[in-house]
């Protein structure tokens, strides 16, 4: 039985990397040991370091003014390491709430920060993102944070904020690398790996050095600290390095399938095709604004909770693994990262419509 998984994170890596993964586990490039049991500072891990910034460069057209770390600790040690590299002498930070991430920035960020919630769509349920126009005036922020794509409430941003002078600071832990952007628009970027970058352990924080200018807390560890971590390598002390080398067979493969806007390209059929059945299908409900729904996390319920819980049971035993809904939100999730195939997808809708005729 062929196994996909739509489990939201750590999610699925692409199978060619897997396999070059699982070739070369004991034998890193005929060298006869592992990527595993070699110093982050001898010649060859840097080579690796260097030409996977180099791959991750080349994928977003990263400008060379800013500085590509590769940091331990998660996105939500992002959250408190934000506000103490960032802070400087503003007290302010601004943050945007469309889902359950922005939340829990706005919580962990306000132990350093004034905080202001410029946009709440906690009201409505997370199902949409407020009118920018709408948000609250926070100019004299020394940031302003928002999260492109809410993993768990299924929300995409389908613009960037234009944020003027204030340097816009963005999670993109579930959706990077899925669509090409300005990233001159951006003050810092960063993501956790474990959704469409690599494995859990490894966070790339993609930072403007212009604001390593400001002056950080001098709590921040240094391992922490973007400009300590960008003159070191992002070796200041020893980086994830079994994670940052699948990182790098990732970039390879996208890379090697067309790039960022092929990626692009395949999460938009993936999810139209998702969104379209879902739509269509009385029995399955998605409640969120046509806009700003997630081409990554596609959140969907069933006429019941008792008949959520059975599409999980269900689906799980026809191969289809990770479909069951967040706690915070119930119901039943696709994520559909770069490594899903589009089979994948259409297997999902094949049982999607069966369980529908047998439970309708
Ligand atoms: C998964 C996720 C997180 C949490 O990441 P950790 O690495 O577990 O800290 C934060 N933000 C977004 C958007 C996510 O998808």
């Amino acid at each position: 039985m062929t196994v996909y998984n739509f489990t939201a994170g750590p999610a699925m890596l692409p199978k060619p990397v897997m396999e070059q993964a699982a070739e070369e586990f004991f034998n890193w490039g005929g060298r006869g040991y592992s990527v595993m049991e070699v110093s982050h500072r001898s010649a060859d891990f840097r080579s690796l370091a260097e030409e996977s910034e180099q791959d991750f460069r080349d994928l977003l057209g990263v400008p060379a003014h800013y500085k590509v770390l590769f940091l331990a600790g998660g996105a939500q040690t992002q959250f408190a390491t934000v506000p103490m590299n960032l802070l400087g002498d503003l007290k302010c930070a601004a943050y945007v709430k469309t889902g359950h991430w922005g939340e829990k920035a706005i919580i962990e960020s306000s132990r350093y920060a004034s905080m202001r919630v410029v946009a709440d769509a906690k009201p409505s349920g997370f199902t949409t993102i407020p009118e920018e126009s709408s948000w609250d005036d926070y100019q004299d922020a020394a940031y302003l944070h928002y999260v492109d794509n809410e993993t768990i409430q299924g929300v995409e941003f389908p613009f960037i904020p234009s944020s003027q002078d204030v340097p816009l600071v963005c999670d993109m832990s579930s959706n990077l690398l899925s669509r090409p952007f300005d990233v001159e628009k951006f003050g810092v970027i960063y993501a956790c790996a474990q959704k469409t970058l690599s494995i859990a352990g490894v966070t790339i924080v993609c930072v403007d050095e212009a604001l390593f200018d400001r002056k950080p807390f001098v709590q921040l560890p240094n391992t922490l600290n973007y400009a300590i971590q960008a003159e070191k390598g992002s070796m200041y002390n020893t980086p994830p390095t079994y994670p940052w080398y699948l990182a790098s067979l990732v970039f390879k493969w996208v890379k090697s399938q067309g790039g960022v806007p092929e990626m692009a390209h395949r999460a938009r059929q993936k999810s139209q095709k998702l969104y379209e059945y879902i739509d269509q299908e009385d029995f399955y409900e998605n409640r969120v604004e046509k806009s700003v729904r997630s081409r990554m996390n596609v959140p969907f319920f069933l006429p019941t909770k008792e008949l959520d819980l059975m599409f999980a049971a269900e689906s799980a035993k026809s191969g289809l693994i990770g479909l069951k809904g967040h706690r915070v939100v119930g119901g039943a999730r696709a994520s559909i990262y770069n490594a899903m195939p589009e089979e994948g997808v259409d297997v999902l809708i094949d049982f999607m419509k069966d369980f529908a005729k047998r439970y309708g």
